[in-house]
């Protein structure tokens, strides 16, 4: 998981979310939250915000796993199923460990939060929360792991491969013909990419990671 700035709500969206909310107000138990159409349109703003991949685990959507929509806080909270800061682009997986869990708010949410605080990732692919923290900001941390399934094995393996591929470019100097394949926004595991060259004082890369996948200038 990755900081994933929220562009602005969609005109889209913010012309039919009264509709859309008053709908599921109205549905009976049976009904899903939203029509095909109205997901569609919310797949369609959601995408950009994180690339094409989940906001939680970082994996590409609708390659091995499908494109779903998270509502931060649950859907059983009518009012803000169609809120826009409530809706994030997740894999199948991650919003299935979820399901309608009530936290509270108090899951790392990351378009507020800088998730490269609360997360450290091991060589073999092992997702914990970072070795610094402690109180509440540790708990948080290891909620949003649970949470979210953040530890399943096929993921460890994924980030463990990303680990090695890194690993792979370190040893050859960094060449700079290889760094659009790791920088582009639309590669996965960037929490491993950022760590690795933080822990080798190559802060101006994880940052120009950081500047292309947030969109800003890099500095
Ligand atoms: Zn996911």
């Amino acid at each position: 998981m990755i900081h994933t700035p929220r562009p602005p709500e969609p005109v889209k969206v913010k012309a039919n979310r009264a509709e859309w909310t008053n709908r599921w107000k109205k549905a009976g138990p049976k009904k899903d939250w939203a029509t095909k159409s109205a997901k569609e349109t919310l797949r369609d703003a959601l995408r950009p915000m994180t690339h094409g991949k989940c906001a939680f685990c970082e994996a590409l959507l609708d390659v091995t796993s499908h494109f779903e929509i998270e509502h931060f806080i649950r859907k059983t909270e009518k009012d803000l199923t169609f809120e826009w800061s409530n809706l994030f682009p997740a894999c199948a997986k991650c919003n299935g460990e979820k399901r309608d869990l009530d936290h509270d708010g108090t899951l790392i949410k990351p378009d507020i939060d800088d998730p490269e605080l609360f997360f450290w990732v091991h060589p073999e692919g092992a997702l914990e929360p970072h070795p610094r923290l402690s109180g509440p900001d540790l708990d948080r941390a290891r909620r949003t792991i649970a949470a979210y399934g953040l530890q399943r094995g096929a993921l460890r393996g994924k980030r463990q491969e990303a680990w090695v591929r890194i690993g792979g470019w370190k040893r050859r100097g960094l060449d700079a013909a290889e760094r659009d394949d790791f920088l582009k926004p639309e590669a996965e595991f960037k929490l491993v990419l950022r760590q690795m060259l933080t822990i080798d004082g190559h802060h101006e890369l994880a940052q120009e990671d950081r500047a292309r996948f947030e969109r800003r200038t890099a500095a």
